[in-house]
Order: structure tokens, then sequence, then C-alpha cells
């Protein structure tokens, strides 16, 4: 029987900063939610002010997760260990399955201007962790891409209406839709009801099930509870992401870029990185 999707909690972003300096606000991965299964932090990156960012990423390790990074305007060199090099443009997303390790730097491509995007960051469960480092660089125009008279949605990954985002067959069955939808738009979709979802809600006022819900000028994560059939009313312009994913149900350890299955993955993932055998397959 179909359910109405309702919100289940309400998690306001805690300013953090990472890399060298980049002032961020993270909702997954703090002490509010640690790991929202398979999700293991979510990251909102963005200012018009190049103290902010301009610091970047210089050099780090990962291993045993995934890193997907989407832009929503500015610009981000990255570089890594597998040789892959390029330049991150508005609606572009990189998406990085560490494996066993990786290095890389993401660093601004810019020194003005505005700066904003996201990073989530899912686990790979311990039969992936070892796998070589892919890597996958989508153009924005390669993203799905469904519109008509007051909806627009950018799938990453996952279908709407018949559209297919670019990343398929992955292991935790994701949906990562960017919606924007004009005032009094609707929008319906089904999730797996055995999934972990959440709307990162930018902007904007939406009725979510029984619940309305207006960000004030602030972004707030909404983790829905596990239900099937998700109904959207916004009651002005609005913009969010829909993320969802397939838990992977297995114990995590986590070392900062590392995250593994036990505390002596960890302790061997440090030790690989200071030996210089990490990113070696
Ligand atoms: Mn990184």
């Amino acid at each position: 029987m179909k359910m109405l999707t309702q919100i289940k909690e309400i998690i306001e972003p805690l300013n953090s900063s990472d890399g060298a300096g980049v002032k961020l606000k993270r909702s997954i991965g703090t002490q509010l939610i640690d790991y929202f299964d398979p999700f293991l932090m979510l990251d909102e990156f963005g200012s018009e002010n190049k103290d902010d960012y301009i610091g970047g990423f210089p050099p780090h390790p990962h291993r045993g997760i995934e890193t997907v990074t989407y832009m929503l305007s500015g610009a981000f060199e990255h570089e890594d260990s597998t040789g892959a090099k390029g330049v991150m443009k508005s609606g572009d997303v990189q998406w990085m399955k560490t494996g066993r390790g990786i290095i890389h730097s993401e660093m601004p491509a810019m020194t003005d201007g505005k700066l904003h995007g996201f990073q989530l960051w899912i686990n790979m469960p311990a039969k992936l962790k070892k796998n070589k480092p892919e890597y996958v660089y989508l153009n924005s125009e390669e993203l799905g891409y469904f519109s008509d008279e007051n909806r627009r949605v950018r799938i990453i990954a996952g279908e709407f209406n018949g559209i297919k985002g670019p990343i398929e067959n992955h292991n935790v069955e994701p949906i990562y839709f960017d919606v924007e939808l004009d005032e009094n738009a609707e929008l319906s979709t089904i999730l797996n009801e055995n999934h972990n979802s959440l709307i990162y809600l930018i902007d904007g006022h939406l009725n979510i099930g029984d619940t309305s819900m207006s960000p004030d000028g602030k972004s707030y994560l909404l983790i829905l509870d596990k239900s099937d059939e998700l109904k959207i009313k916004a009651k002005r312009d609005s913009k969010f992401l829909l993320i969802s994913g397939k838990p992977i149900n297995e114990q995590i350890a986590r070392g900062g870029p590392f995250v593994m299955n036990t505390k002596e993955e960890i302790a061997e993932a440090i030790h690989d990185y200071h030996n210089g055998t990490f990113a070696k397959y």
C-alpha cells in the first residue's frame, strides 16, 4: 500500500570548516546526525567572499568512500593520484569512488565571485572498499533533465518522469535530484520504502506530507520517514536536493578522510598513507 512520505526530522546545518579553512555548512556527519546510512557526510559550501573558500582543499587522501561533488556556481580545479585532472564548472558533477585509496586536491579556480556547491560522502560496503579508484566526471549537459512550465529537475542519479540520470548500476541504488519548483508547482515521485531519503532545502517554502517548511534564508536538512510516495507542493519558488539510497547495514569506523569497517583498518590506512603505499594498486 502506498504511504505518503512525511518529514521525520528537521536539522539545521552546523557551521564548520574543512581543508585549508573553507567555510561550510555540515548537515550529516555531525553530533546531531553522524551517519544516515549510506550517507556519511553532506556539506554545502557557498560564499561570495573569497576569504571563505580561497584556501581550498590541498592534497589529501581518502579510502573506503565515494565523494560526490556538485557545483551550482563557481569553478573548482581538481587533480588526483589516478592522473585525472580538470576544472569543475557550474552544474558539473564529480562522482569519485575512492576504493582502496586516492590522493587528491580540490582548489577554487576563481579569485572572486560566488562559489556554491555540495559534497556528499557515500559509504562503500566492505567488499568494494579495496577496489581500484574509479572516477566519473559529468558535465552539466550529461545530467538527466526534465522541465515543464513550472518545474525543472536535474537528475544525477535515479529516474524522474522517464528520464534517467547518468549514474546507473550502483550498489546503493541512489537518487540524486536537483529540483526547482515555481510557486504552486507540485512534484510527486516514488521512493523505495527500505531506503534512507532526505531533502536538502536551499530556498523557498514546501509542503511535504502534512508539514509546511520554509528555510527563512537558511538551508535545512529534512530527514524523511521510510515510506514510498513523496508528494511536494511549493508555496513559493523553491529549490532543493532530493537524495536517497539503500542502507549498507555494516559497522563503520571513521578516521577523518578514511571510513572503514574496523579501527584496525583505519590504522592500516594511516600506516599506508605515511609509508607511501596508499595510492598504489
Ligand atoms: Mn576530498
